[in-house]
Parts: C-alpha cells; structure tokens; sequence
C-alpha cells in the first residue's frame, strides 16, 4: 500500500463540534498507526458561510488536544495551499474537463427560473423537485441549448454555473471502511453545482480534486455526508481518477440521550457542553462552552471521543493515546449512532485527574485558581491537589474543593457547627489554638491528630464530637479532605487564627 495519507477538512463556518474533534482523533489515530500523514485542509469555498476567527480557533483546538497536523496552512507542507480559497485557480479546469467528456454542463438560469422549475415540477408526490434527470432539458443550459447559444451566453458573459450530468445508470456503490458495501441510484441525486458563478467550486468538486491532488488515501467523515457520496464517486469516476479514489469511512453520528443527533439545543437543556473549546460567534456574539473551559484534560476528551463508536472488544474503557494508536481498529467502528452521554464524561475526567503525579496537573489546575484571583504557589499548589483530586472530576472542582487551602473560609456552618456544640468546647478550642499558634508545633497529620486527642482525652472530651467542629471552623462546611491534613497543609498558625475568628463569631 502507498503511504498513507489523511486529512480532516472542516469548513471555518463555527466552533468545533466533539463530532468533528472525533473525526480529528479517528484521523489522527489511523495516521499514526500506518506511519501517514494527517492533513489538515480548510474548506472555506463557501464565502457566505465563512466566520471570521473559525480557522484559527481550529488551530487552537487541535493544539489544546494535541493532535496536531503533519501539514496545514500553519506549517506548510509539499502538497499547499491548504485553504481552498487559495486554491480557486486550480479547480476551474477540472470542470471544464468535465463539460468537455460530457460529464457536466454550463447553466444559465437565473434563481427566477429555478424558482420557477421547483413551482411548475411540483407534484404531491414529489414536492421538491430537483435540478437533474428529469428537469434538466427543461432548463437553461448547454444541454438543451444549441452549441451556437451556449457559445454567445458564454462569449457576453452571462453568469453560470457548471453543474455535473448525474449518470443514469442507475446504480453505483463503494465499499466503505465501517459500512461495507453502500449503494445508490444516481436517479435520486440531482445534478449538483461543482463550479459557482463566482468562479468558487463547490464543496463536491473541490473535495474531490483536492483529495486527488493531496494523494489522500483514506477520507473519513461523518455519516451526514454519505448522501454526498454519489456525486464524489462519479466525479472520481468521469475525471479518469477511480484508481486513486480515496477509501471512505463514514463515522457514526454522535447522539444526545433523546437518540437526536447531538446538538447545541442538547447542550443547552442539560448544560453541558458540545464544542471542544469556548466558542464566540463574531456575527451574533452568541457564545458556546467548550470542554476545555469547562475543565476537561484533553486526554480523558480523547478517550471519551474515541470511545463513542468504537471498542476494542473487551470491557477496558481508559485507553492512553500511544494505546489508542495501536488498538483502533475501523472496522470495529459501530453503523448506528453513538450516544453521548455527559455524567460518564465527567467520569472519564476524574479517572484522568487521579493519574499520574500531582505535580503534573499543576500547570492545568492553575490557571481555574487564577481566574478565582488566587495566585498559588506550585509546590503548594501541588499538595492540595493530592489531597482533594479524589473529589474532583473537572478542573474548577479543584478550586471549589480547595479554595480554603488559599484563603479562610468566608462564611461558615454554623447551624451544623452549633448542632451538637457544649460550653466547654468553647475551652478546649481555645486552648488549641493557643497551642497551634506558634509554628513549632506544626507536625504530620498523624502527630497532630495524636496530639488533639490527648488534649481532648486530658479534658474529659471525645476527639469524634470535636472534629466535626474542627472542620467547619477551617473549612467552613462539611466537607474536604482529612482535617489534620488540613492542618498540616495550612500550618497550625493558620489554623489557630481560624479557629479563634469562629469562636470570636459564636
Ligand atoms: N468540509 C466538509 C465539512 O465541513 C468536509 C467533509 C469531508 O470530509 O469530505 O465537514
């Protein structure tokens, strides 16, 4: 087999859904076990639907995930441009090849007269007709126009597309990676624009001669795009390329708990999120969330992603990326639709937070505490984090969890701190903070804890009914990791002084 060669090809019209990032991932993962190439094209023909800051947001998402292209418009490569828009030069001739075999056609008919076809074609069983088979020499075009007219409509400059003459033969199939053989009936599609008015090819004409250009040998896609699969395999076909065609793999689509195709509309009734990173819209302002805002590490993402549609046939669910390359296999990628489900994500998340050392999740933890206004210090920053990361499944969860390890709590507990509280607490509380309040007698959390139960023992009390208040006078509720690591952590002075504030307050 040649070299292997992918490409995702998103077009910049918005944030990136996780069923683009799937399609990166897949990408990415099929590259890097053959040794290939993954390519990074962006579609960006349609200039109606181009968004300004959609190209780069892309960019920056791949890079967050660290699934970075081999070669795209950012680094360069032997196969560039990689933005269609700059490439516009190279496509006309393709579909003027095309006329000339008699595989398209120029049209003339202006959007009146389309509008027109689609009222006078209208039928109850066929309500949208469609420009092709059956309406095509009823239009204005150089099928049913005299080689002399077409030639005059050209010379005076008429504006016109070249669309492609769908063939009737009937039947045409492939054989797609995870679908195996697909089929279709020409008849049914209509003949497509390839070359707009504007001089820009279309999505269908250029994603196939760019995929011929860039020797790509593998495409995948989401399943929304199998409809569009006749017209690439006839313009593969009629442009003397099959023996080049690419292998197609159309992926599952990605589905919200309702069994819909996951959308934005999921995202916002159950709050979470569907893009990869935050998204603004530049035209409407409207703003999405992104799952790395929202506190995910990009390899537990990954491994969610590369999970909805495929397994590996066992019941292990965490698989590292350097696993994922050597076990991913598309032909174990499922048909049906995979079904998102967020509460498991966040699963995979906390699965993802409790590897590996603390140190090593400082730099992602540390910029949630920054946004809090807390500045930390690494190595400190780096105990709290093994402390609470067993009660964390996002990032921010950090800062909700451990916020008191900065600063003193705010507010605290009193009803529950009240609850079971006796006057002569008040006592040995305070002779606690006397004792805690010089630094000498910082200790482990084992000596501390030692130490306040001989204080309790010596005052007649029980250690179990003093730490609950304990808690809540460091902490401010009932929660966090244990209390003298607490202590240990913010020093006994801290504690002291924290103490003394909560019976000040009583
Ligand atoms: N530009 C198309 C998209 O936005 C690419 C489809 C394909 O990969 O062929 O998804």
């Amino acid at each position: 087999m040649s070299e292997v060669r992918v490409r995702f090809a998103p077009s910049p019209t918005g944030g990136l859904h996780i069923g683009g990032l799937r399609t990166v991932l897949y990408n990415y993962l099929f590259a890097k076990q053959h040794q290939g190439t993954f390519v990074l094209r962006i579609e960006d023909t349609d200039q109606t639907r181009y968004v300004e800051g959609a190209e780069e947001y892309i960019h920056k998402c791949l890079e967050w995930c660290g699934l970075q292209a081999d070669e795209s418009a950012l680094q360069g490569g032997p196969f560039g441009p990689y933005r269609q828009s700059e490439r516009k030069e190279m496509y006309r001739q393709y579909a003027e090849q095309l006329v000339a075999t008699g595989h398209a056609y120029y049209a003339f008919d202006t959007p009146e007269e389309l509008m027109k076809m689609r009222e006078d074609f209208k039928t109850s069983d066929n309500p949208s007709p469609q420009y092709g088979l059956a309406t095509r020499n009823r239009m204005k075009n150089s099928l049913s126009l005299s080689p002399e007219e077409t030639k005059h409509l050209l010379a005076s400059g008429v504006a016109h597309v070249i669309r492609i003459k769908m063939g009737n033969e009937e039947k045409i199939s492939f054989n797609d990676m995870i679908r195996g053989e697909v089929h279709f009936d020409t008849r049914l599609v209509d003949d497509k624009v390839l070359l707009k008015a504007d001089g820009m090819p279309t999505y269908h004409l250029a994603v196939v001669v760019d995929d011929y250009l860039m020797k790509i040998t593998h495409a995948f896609r989401g399943e929304e795009w199998l409809p569009s699969a006749p017209v690439h395999l006839l313009l593969w076909k009629y442009l003397g390329w099959s023996d080049n065609m690419p292998r197609y793999a159309h992926l599952p689509l990605i589905l919200g708990s309702d069994g819909s195709k996951l959308s934005k509309r999921h995202g916002s009734k159950y709050g979470f999120p569907i893009f990869a990173m935050n998204w603004t819209n530049p035209k409407t302002g409207e703003k999405e969330a992104g799952f790395a805002e929202r506190g995910f590490l990009p390899a537990a993402l990954l491994n969610v992603l590369a999970l909805l549609g495929w397994n590996d046939g066992t019941e292990q669910e965490l698989f590292s990326l350097d696993e994922l390359i050597q076990k991913f296999d598309l032909s174990r990628v499922s048909h049906s639709g995979a079904v998102f489900d967020f509460e498991k994500a966040k699963w995979f998340n906390h699965q993802y937070l409790q590897m590996g050392s603390a140190a090593a999740l400082v730099p992602q933890v540390k910029p949630f505490f920054e946004a809090n206004g807390i500045i930390p210090d690494d190595a400190y920053l780096s105990t709290v984090i093994g402390l609470i990361r067993e009660r964390c499944h996002l990032l921010p969860d950090f800062v909700d969890q451990g916020h008191f390890f900065f600063v003193a709590p705010m507010e605290i507990d009193r009803e529950s701190l009240l609850k079971k509280w006796k006057p002569e607490h008040a006592r040995f509380f305070e002779q606690l903070a006397t004792h805690w309040s010089t630094a000498e007698n910082n200790g482990t959390a084992t000596e501390l804890e030692q130490n306040f139960e001989m204080m309790a023992t010596e005052q007649g009390l029980k250690k179990g009914e003093l730490m609950l208040p304990l808690r809540i006078m460091l902490v401010g509720g009932k929660f966090g990791p244990g209390v003298f690591d607490i202590v240990q952590t913010i020093g006994t002075v801290e504690a002291a002084n924290r103490i003394l504030a909560t019976l000040k307050g009583l």
